[in-house]
């Protein structure tokens, strides 16, 4: 069977660049239609991204708060991990409650939803196999088919045991040696959780340092705490993975390699993530996709093709459900006649970890490489009554100020909800604020985003007389 259907907009995927392209597509007035080939709607991030990981390090952190609580009086027995429940919990109640959330939000809109694998037939139209075939014959397409994990060709990655995000968060077991190989934030996440579920983890990063976009002073807090739990093996490289009957047997060369061949019960392989510009038939509608897959845009998502637009993972790092998220919104405002930009001064980036590492706006590496003039003022939480009182006192909030305007122009937290504390950097960054601005905001006390008032007191240009 086959049809054809016309519409105004076509949005093909549906994470939280598409989802959020289609709904502003629908309240402006445009008729939609959003493809996906799975069944549920919010792509990588509500399914098997963001939502899940989340959803399991709380659990996470539950149990880890309660094992600190030991040293200070209150002693709980060992949990038991009933897997099943968690799954389940994760499934069913966060997971699902979003999606359907998603499909019903999509009903209300009018935005017509159409399942199964879409490719471009011509700049114009779109043939979406799924379980009949589909003809859209659109006016103007969003494509916001995001991203997949990155494979390499030495690794098998067809064995059960050898793992991708996805796999990992599907939790079908703890295995007793987990191997993580990529210390960025999707790997340190996962090994976060399978070391409270009783997993034995190493990380593998073949840099110098984890989460290498951070700066090396956070990471530095950051490691130190997140090495009591994980095995951080830093500047070595995974040379071979070989699956055998009793495990995946893993070689490695650099600092920190072992001289023989490791034996792991399974392998999450967390290197970085490829766009999916390749699988589109992007061709056909002339839309130009780079050798890595990634689709070149202007800042107001045009491709190169005047009615097609490109948001989300497939157009560019950082590869964050938020910066999709805007994309998406500006992407159909201009669709519907507005003059709008994607030019935001910082997208933040968090990794929800334990400690969690938070930055935005620009990192000292990237000010001293930039030339600005620049300063750095730090709030250690040692001297925060908050943080001593939650037995969170090893993080620290930092502030980078431009010297010549006293302008804060980037900031980062390490600590116990520092990707909660990020968003009063972020906005001060947006809006311009200077360090007094910072410094004579009135924070309350005692709570940690009162370091963010603090490091920026430490700073001397915060304090300045009246004329
Ligand atoms: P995606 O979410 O990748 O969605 C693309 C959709 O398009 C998919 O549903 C796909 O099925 C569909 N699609 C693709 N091709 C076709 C086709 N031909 N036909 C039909 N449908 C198609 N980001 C954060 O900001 N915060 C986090 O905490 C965070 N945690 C993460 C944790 C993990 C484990 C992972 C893997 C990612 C995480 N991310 C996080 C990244 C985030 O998930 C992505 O940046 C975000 O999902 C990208 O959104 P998107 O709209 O570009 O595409």
């Amino acid at each position: 069977m086959s049809k054809e259907i016309n519409a105004q907009v076509v949005v093909l995927g549906s994470g939280p660049g598409g989802y959020s392209a289609a709904f502003r597509c629908a309240d402006l007035g445009l008729d939609t239609v959003l493809v996906e080939k799975y069944n549920t709607l919010g792509g990588v991030c509500l399914n098997v991204g963001c939502i899940p990981s989340k959803a399991l390090l709380h659990v996470s952190k539950v149990i880890e708060e309660a094992k600190a609580l030991g040293s200070h009086g209150v002693t709980f027995g060992s949990p038991e991990i009933d897997l099943d429940k968690i799954r389940s919990w994760k499934e069913k109640q966060v997971v699902g409650q979003l999606t359907g959330g998603l499909a019903g939000m999509a009903k209300m809109r009018k935005v017509k939803v159409v399942n199964g694998t879409g490719t471009f037939t011509s700049s114009n139209s779109l043939e979406v196999i799924g379980e009949e075939k589909t003809t859209i014959n659109f006016k103007d397409a969003i494509i916001a088919a995001g991203s997949t994990p990155v494979t390499l060709p030495f690794i098998p990655h067809d064995d059960p045991r050898v793992w991708d995000s996805t796999d990992a968060l599907a939790l079908k077991e703890v295995p007793e040696k987990l191997l993580i190989m990529g210390g960025g934030i999707i790997g340190l996440e996962m090994g976060t959780v399978y070391h409270s579920l009783g997993s034995k983890v190493d990380v593998v990063e073949m840099f110098d340092q984890l989460i290498p976009a951070a700066d090396k002073d956070i990471i530095k807090v950051f490691t130190k705490k997140i090495s009591k739990k994980l095995n951080v093996m830093l500047e070595t490289k995974v040379t071979s993975v070989e699956a055998k009957e009793d495990g995946i047997y893993v070689s490695m060369e650099g600092k920190k390699a072992p001289s023989d061949a490791q034996r792991y019960d399974a392998v999450l392989v967390a290197i970085g993530r490829k766009p999916n510009g390749k699988l589109i038939g992007a061709e056909k509608a002339g839309v130009t996709v780079d050798d890595r897959g990634f689709i070149n845009v202007d800042k107001q998502m045009k491709t190169n093709v005047p009615n097609i637009y490109a948001i989300g993972d497939i157009v560019g790092n950082p590869m964050l459900a938020h910066k999709g998220v805007h994309e998406g919104h500006v992407a159909a405002e201009v669709i519907s006649g507005k003059k709008h930009y994607f030019d935001p001064k910082v997208i933040p980036s968090i990794a929800y970890t334990e400690p969690e590492v938070a930055w935005v706006g620009q990192t000292e590496k990237e000010a001293k490489e930039n030339k600005v003039n620049y300063e750095v003022a730090i709030f250690p939480w040692a001297a925060s009554g908050r943080a001593i009182a939650s037995d969170c006192s090893d993080g620290m909030t930092k502030l980078i100020f431009d010297k010549n305007s006293n302008r804060v122009i980037g900031g980062a937290v390490v600590g116990s909800n520092a990707g909660e504390l990020l968003g009063e950097i972020g906005l001060a960054i947006e809006m311009g604020c200077d360090a007094e601005d910072l410094a004579l905001t009135i924070h309350a006390h005692p709570t940690l985003h009162e370091s963010v008032g603090l490091a920026a007191e430490v700073y001397e240009g915060s304090i300045t007389d009246l004329p």
